[in-house]
């Protein structure tokens, strides 16, 4: 307790190492106190017994996130682009096509209808400044509907509404009508478009992490040393003139600064004294977590791959409803990662594990034949049952959230500062929004102390 720390950063994500980077460059006297007994956050790469890994959480990056790219510059690790060679498959109604490009096969009055509704997220999203969205002159009539309010309204056909959902889902995680419209084109705008969000080249999708996500975390966590915690959850936190208070489970500590840089869900948990004014909590309190399970199926190779196809898969049955080819850059096994999202993630959340196991592989021996029972191993993530996460891959909002409450998210009270993807202007959601909302409050922090 005895020594004053300049800043204590609460949550060791992205968000608050990056932080805490930044504020250890400028010499100042940083402590990071973080939950969990691993760095990361909702970034978490699992080693394989067969010497792979598997990025549990995060593990794109794509074009326009240059913070991320910057980071693995610096500690000299290496991208390699996403498999998208060969055709994907559009798995509907039992039966399966192949195709070449971007474009499904779909019947003429449901392309065109996709089309336009894509092309209308990308006009309307582009119109928002992502600094200040609730300023937008169209803020609260679009927040007072849900995405999928505005598909009824603008999209005629039921094929294209169905498969729009799929790829709402993949960037939310949550359906579309758990969310406001507004919202979703604020976050589609905050990483450029819909469309940068839902591709794989020139998108989101573009690169992965040579090793795994959570190398250039363990990096920043290796150079931080004792200023890091592990296992140092914090309860309650309490600010004076002074300075601030921290305390958890057999500790506390006393700081002139706090950066939370922690989701919304848990920063609820966190008493503070005095209370947070009450616009940050009814604010906290509407920003639920989407629902998200990774499932990988592990083959001794790619096998998919000689069939001239390249592993995504989109479908309208079964719990997993897109698939990616996650195999390493070398090829030297075959992975294939289905996403289970939104309400099919919930569902499964009551299966059994072997339940889980079963569902997923007679899904993939629908998409890829037979083979695809033939698994070296399974593993599966879910991250709302996570204690640290609650869910993912962020927190969403709904109707009359972000154009009536939006600004109070990064506002500091006090001498308590709020960083993590979720208070990103850019990326929101994403690896970079958290490198961003890090780098941010750091320098705020600074011109202060
Ligand atoms: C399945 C999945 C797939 C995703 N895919 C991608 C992707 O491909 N590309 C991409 O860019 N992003 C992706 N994301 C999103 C990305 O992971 C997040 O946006 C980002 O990692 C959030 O970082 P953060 O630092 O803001 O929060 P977090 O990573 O959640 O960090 C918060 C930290 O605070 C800790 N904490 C919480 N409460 C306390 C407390 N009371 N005391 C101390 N510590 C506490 C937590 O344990 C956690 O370590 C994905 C997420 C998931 C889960």
């Amino acid at each position: 307790m005895d020594q004053l720390y300049d800043v204590i950063v609460v949550g060791a994500g992205y968000a608050g190492l990056s932080a805490a980077q930044r504020l250890q460059e400028a010499e100042k006297k940083v402590l990071v106190l973080e939950a969990r007994d691993r760095v990361g956050g909702r970034v978490y790469t699992k080693s394989l017994a067969s010497g792979s890994y598997v990025d549990l959480g995060a593990q794109w990056i794509g074009p326009g996130q240059d913070h991320m790219y910057a980071l693995l510059k610096t500690y000299d690790l290496q991208h390699f682009p996403t498999y998208d060679q060969g055709k994907s498959l559009l798995c509907w109604d039992g039966k399966r096509k192949s195709y070449n490009g971007l474009i499904p096969p779909l019947p003429l009055p449901a392309l065109l209808s996709l089309d336009r509704a894509i092309k209308s997220m990308n006009r309307l999203c582009r119109t928002i400044d992502p600094a200040a969205p609730w300023q937008h002159p169209r803020a609260k009539q679009w927040d007072s509907m849900t995405l999928q309010g505005w598909m009824d309204q603008t999209m005629m056909s039921q094929k294209a509404k169905q498969l729009f959902t799929i790829a709402a889902q993949a960037i939310y995680a949550v359906h579309p009508s758990e969310i406001s419209f507004f919202f979703a084109l604020y976050y589609a705008r905050s990483g450029k478009d819909f469309d940068t969000l839902m591709n794989i080249r020139q998108g989101a999708q573009e690169s992965r992490i040579l090793g795994g996500a959570d190398l250039p975390a363990k990096k920043i966590a290796e150079a931080l040393g004792h200023q890091l915690r592990l296992s140092h959850a914090v309860r309650k936190v309490t600010q004076d003139m002074e300075g601030v208070v921290v305390k958890g489970d057999g500790f506390q500590y006393k700081t002139r600064k706090l950066i939370f840089a922690v989701p919304p869900v848990l920063l609820q948990q966190i008493q503070c004294n005095p209370a947070l004014p009450s616009s940050k909590w009814q604010l906290f309190q509407r920003m639920p977590m989407g629902a998200v399970w990774k499932c990988y199926a592990i083959y001794s190779t790619p096998f998919w791959r000689d069939a001239g196809l390249n592993g995504l898969v989109a479908s309208n049955n079964g719990h997993t409803r897109l698939v990616f080819d996650n195999s390493p850059a070398d090829g030297s096994k075959g992975i294939l990662m289905g996403f289970v999202l939104a309400d099919e993630a919930r569902a499964f959340s009551l299966l059994s594990e072997a339940e889980r196991k079963a569902s997923i592989l007679s899904s993939l021996v629908n998409y890829f034949g037979p083979e695809a029972a033939a698994t070296e191993a399974y593993t599966d993530h879910g991250w709302q049952e996570e204690e640290w996460s609650r869910g993912c891959y962020a927190a969403m909002m709904g109707p009359h959230t972000l154009s009536s409450m939006g600004m109070h998210l990064r506002t500091p009270v006090g001498h308590l500062h709020f960083a993590g993807t979720e208070t990103a202007e850019e990326w929101n959601g994403y690896m970079e929004g958290a490198i961003r909302s890090g780098y941010r409050e750091a320098h705020l922090v600074l011109e202060m102390i």
